[in-house]
């Protein structure tokens, strides 16, 4: 039986640094609804030796807002090679903002420099799309609910409001149609619409230790079902280790030195090989759109625990 590292007090402490610096950051307001959140929640959650352990606000829901790109890049591994995936989104560390314009302008070939940007994940949507056809909403919430444990939902509210202020996703899946990136004839507001959906569905940190625990078990989940590939869990974990947290990725190795997705609802979600799962959330981000104190509740983590792989 191996020794239980995540001991109560162990996440307690944890848990009283994220309060500490729940003030620091600011929510995302770009889009407007996710500025009405209660930015006081904080939480971590975690799953080890099978049990899911949580302390603070875990049942509270928040949108998945980018981790679920890396659900998205599972789904598009699951109908293509990743050598045929490249040839529209690279697999390279971003330098830029998560939303840049430039960046995309400036890559190798015009195409996004990897899957977990938005113009990445956008691209990785159409493709889908072109799959899947009006099914692809309803095919990406099933294994979404499957990463997460448990069947969910999305946000309407969220998804519209991140279609009314959508102005830098749209400059983003033009300048791809422009460089024929994207056929002509691509959907551009079913694409648009399915992307904002899946940024909108409502997660927990329960259910994001659930997928942090499926990324680290090598595609199975704690009911001993294969949810992707150990080789797909294998690519995942190396995007998370590269591109998981944008231009941030270099820092965030240095300080919790685990694979990792952030998004712009505050939920951070980990991965490594341990059989093990651990998320957490708190809604103020710092400037590159990671949570604030979950990147210090993580820090703290790993270095009491020596979590780094690095
Ligand atoms: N839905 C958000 C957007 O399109 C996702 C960004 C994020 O979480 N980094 O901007």
């Amino acid at each position: 039986m191996r020794t239980i590292i995540y001991t109560d007090e162990i996440l307690e402490e944890a848990l009283n640094l994220g309060r500490k610096y729940l003030h620091e950051g600011a929510v995302a307001d770009y889009i407007p609804e996710l500025a009405k959140v209660n930015a006081n929640k904080v939480a971590i959650s975690v799953i080890e030796d099978g049990n899911l352990k949580s302390i603070g606000d875990s049942k509270v829901r928040f949108s998945i807002q980018s981790i679920v790109k890396v659900i998205l890049y599972s789904l598009a591994m699951k109908n293509y090679k990743v050598a045929e995936l490249k040839k529209y989104v690279g697999v390279r560390p971003s330098a830029k903002p998560f939303n840049s314009v430039i960046e995309l302008e400036l890559s190798e070939k015009r195409i996004p420099v990897n899957p977990f940007i938005n113009a990445g994940a956008i691209i990785i949507v159409a493709i889908l799309y072109n799959v899947y056809r009006e099914k692809t909403f309803d095919v990406i919430l099933e294994k979404t609910s499957e990463f997460l444990g448990e069947e969910v939902d999305y946000s309407r509210e969220i998804a519209q409001s991140e279609k009314e202020s959508s102005f830098t996703n749209r400059t983003l899946i033009y300048l791809m149609l422009a460089k024929g990136l994207l056929p002509s004839d691509t959907k551009v507001e079913e694409v648009l619409d399915t992307y904002f959906k899946a940024c909108s569905i409502l997660v927990n940190t329960e259910n994001l230790a659930h997928m942090s625990y499926v990324i680290s078990n090598d595609g199975i989940d704690l009911e001993g079902k294969e949810i992707i590939t150990p080789r797909e869990a294998r690519v995942l974990r190396s995007l998370m280790a590269t591109c998981g947290t944008y231009d941030y990725s270099g820092d965030f190795a240095i300080r919790v030195g685990l694979p990792a997705k952030s998004g712009v609802g505050g939920g951070i979600v980990t991965a490594s090989k341990n059989k093990t799962g651990l998320a957490v959330y708190a809604p103020r981000l710092d400037k590159h759109g990671n949570s604030y104190s979950g990147v210090r509740m993580l820090e703290f983590l790993s270095n009491e625990l020596d979590l780094s792989i690095y």
